[in-house]
């Protein structure tokens, strides 16, 4: 019932069969031979990838290290508006803008991006500074394995963020049609390609 209150009935003690844990033991020992041997005897068919997953695969919803969109492979797509830094929740994104002269046709101050720092160390993979970005300049990208020993080392600047928009097609088109097409089948960029 929609708003209404849902009640949990508990009983204060627990049953027998409840307090002898090993039926429930022996079920979950059960499934996974059952699953193995099944597996063995070309039964696998319900396997369909082996983990992990080759980036290759990896469908485009698949939410990766955000990095920033290049459409020449140099320039960033970015704008300096900051608004990624500002909901970013561990306040892992730092933009560095500095006033430029205002284009042809354009009116009052213009921002450009000087620096960009993305400390994947404390990044939560939540992708709202994709989803709030104006320009589409920054995509999370398929990128997932980003281990370090130092935790200096994983935080990545605007050289090191900078992907050009082809590889990074599948995400950015998924974007556009609403992110409701599971892409499956498309092909993603190569993680070497990104990295
Ligand atoms: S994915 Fe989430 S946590 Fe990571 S940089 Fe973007 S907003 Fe911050
Ligand atoms: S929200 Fe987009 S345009 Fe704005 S600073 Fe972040 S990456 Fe750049």
């Amino acid at each position: 019932m929609p708003g209404g209150v849902i009640e949990v009935r508990q009983s204060e003690r627990l049953s027998l069969l409840e307090r002898i844990w090993l039926p429930g033991l022996l079920v979950g020992f059960w499934v996974i031979a059952r699953r193995f041997f099944r597996s063995l005897g070309g039964g696998a068919g319900r396997l369909r990838a082996k983990a992990p997953l080759d980036p290759r695969q990896r469908p485009a919803h698949v939410r990766g290290m955000p990095v920033l969109v290049s459409d020449d492979g140099q320039t960033p797509r970015c704008v300096g508006c900051e608004l990624c830094a500002q909901i970013c929740p561990p306040g892992c994104i730092r933009v560095g803008v500095v006033d430029a002269a205002p284009g042809p046709g354009e009116a009052g101050q213009a921002r450009a991006v000087e620096g960009f720092e993305i400390d994947m160390a404390r990044c939560l993979y939540c992708g709202l500074c994709e989803e709030v970005c104006p320009a589409d300049a920054l995509a999370m990208s398929p990128l997932v394995e980003i281990a370090a020993f130092d935790r200096a080392d994983l935080v990545f600047d605007l050289e090191a963020l900078l992907v050009p928009a082809s590889l990074l097609s599948a995400r950015l088109e998924a974007r556009e049609a609403g992110g409701a097409a599971a892409i499956s089948g498309r092909e993603t960029p190569q993680e070497e390609e990104v990295s």
